[in-house]
């Protein structure tokens, strides 16, 4: 395995504009090694491994397009009607006998045309009398038909290493009659969540207990990606329980994922329980919610401390773990997704960081309209359940007016 060392993110600035942390990325983490032969039907979401060409063209033969009649073009008059004789009918899956100069031949979509026939005229166009059928003038040469390599020749690359597998990808690849995909190996990946006041769901909830939702969002998050994740439990507030439990999954995981106690109080050790089992570059972001955010490397494995607050987890998730569990995975880099809309909200900011606003989104005839979620805190999960997008203010951006054009992230679409 290609294990990082433990200065791999050495960064000299404070707090990390987001962009930044993505080019070290980028930049410092070498790609997992590891690779695997899998069936279509176990490929979704995984990332291809090598380029895939294309055995055979696609389509492999010219063929018709539609329902119709399949004819030589030089026989269809420039003005008038033309009557060819129908000698015979053609249907996909078989194959027919060359059309002679005068002569149609009745044809179904998927069917291959004929030799001598170049053109094919939809049965809604035509209308057949006594044995004939009668066309109208007007059709271009090679009409309703789809040349054979139309939508790729053969020995083209179809697909590219690196990219991550999705359904028309799969569907593809079954049409060039390929069964199996050379694809990366899985990330494997172990979350952990921090903290004293944290329950299990499903038991009692003590005093001053709540119960722990992260591991649960971070595990749903992964879901989509091509990992092989461990639920690694809750580990109490304590530097040398958290050391060592990091030191112990580093040795089984490519990615360890925590949140909670990352910030500078004094129940937060993940920081110093980084520092303790390898080598930590506290990497604060300037994104609000989310800026305390741990990154280090514990015995080669890298480890991302997410904040605690659950909204402030998500977002520390989409721009720090995801990129970085992209980039183990050989995935190629992949932009979260932004469009522009319209803000019906006034919003006050600092200058310098990168704001993350709660938004409904509708939808009308015009730019969608962003509508922001009442409450601000980081820790309201609701604030994330009863919206569809992060209205993303950039770093230089100090207040937003009613009207403004803004961008937003519509987070739903990445889960
Ligand atoms: P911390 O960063 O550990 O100080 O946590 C900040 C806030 O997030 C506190 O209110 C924690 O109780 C809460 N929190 C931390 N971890 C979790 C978790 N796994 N699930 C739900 N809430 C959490
Ligand atoms: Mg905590």
């Amino acid at each position: 395995m290609a294990q990082l060392s433990d200065d791999c993110f050495a960064f000299g600035g404070k707090l990390l504009a987001v962009e930044q942390a993505a080019a070290l990325i980028e930049a410092r983490v070498p790609v997992l090694e590891g690779e695997e032969q899998v069936a279509l039907r176990d490929a979704p979401g995984r990332v291809l491994a090598e380029d895939l060409r294309a055995p055979v063209a696609l389509p492999p033969f010219f063929n018709s397009a539609v329902d119709g009649y399949a004819f030589r073009h030089a026989d269809l008059a420039a003005e008038g009607e033309t009557r060819l004789l129908v000698v015979g009918r053609l249907q996909a899956g078989a194959v027919g006998a060359p059309v002679a100069p005068g002569t149609a031949l009745r044809i179904f979509t998927g069917a291959p045309m004929p030799a001598g026939a170049d053109t094919v005229m939809m049965q809604e166009d035509a209308r057949e009398e006594a044995g004939a059928v009668v066309l109208p003038p007007g059709l271009k040469r090679g009409a309703n038909c789809r040349p054979a390599g139309e939508d790729m020749q053969e020995g083209a690359v179809a697909l590219r290493a690196g990219r991550r597998l999705a359904a028309p990808d799969i569907g593809l690849a079954a049409a060039l009659g390929v069964t199996r995909l050379a694809v990366r190996r899985r990330v494997r990946v172990g979350v952990f969540s921090t903290g004293d006041e944290l329950a299990e769901p499903g038991r009692p909830l003590g005093a001053a207990q709540t119960y722990d939702s992260n591991r649960f969002t971070l595990m749903a998050l992964l879901a989509s990606l091509p990992v092989e994740v461990s639920d690694l439990g809750i580990l109490p507030d304590d530097r040398d329980a958290t050391a060592q439990a990091l030191a112990g999954a580093a040795g089984t995981h490519d990615l360890l994922l925590t949140s909670g106690g990352v910030s500078t109080g004094e129940a937060d050790h993940v920081k110093a329980a980084i520092e303790a089992g390898g080598a930590l570059v506290f990497w604060r972001l300037a994104v609000k919610p989310g800026r305390p955010a741990a990154m280090g490397v514990v015995r080669g494995t890298p480890v991302v401390g997410l904040p605690g607050n659950p909204v402030a987890a998500v977002v520390t998730f989409l721009h720090l773990a995801r990129p970085l569990l992209l980039r183990l995975a050989g995935a190629a880099p992949d932009p979260l997704p932004r469009f522009a809309a319209t803000a019906d909200f006034a919003y006050r900011k600092k200058a310098g960081r990168r704001e993350y606003v709660r938004v409904a989104l509708a939808f009308g005839d015009d730019l969608p309209v962003a509508r922001k979620y009442p409450r601000e805190g980081a820790g309201l999960l609701t604030s994330l359940t009863e919206s569809d997008a992060f209205a993303e203010l950039p770093e230089e951006v100090t207040q937003v007016a009613p009207g403004d054009r803004i961008r937003v992230l519509p987070f739903r679409a990445v889960y």
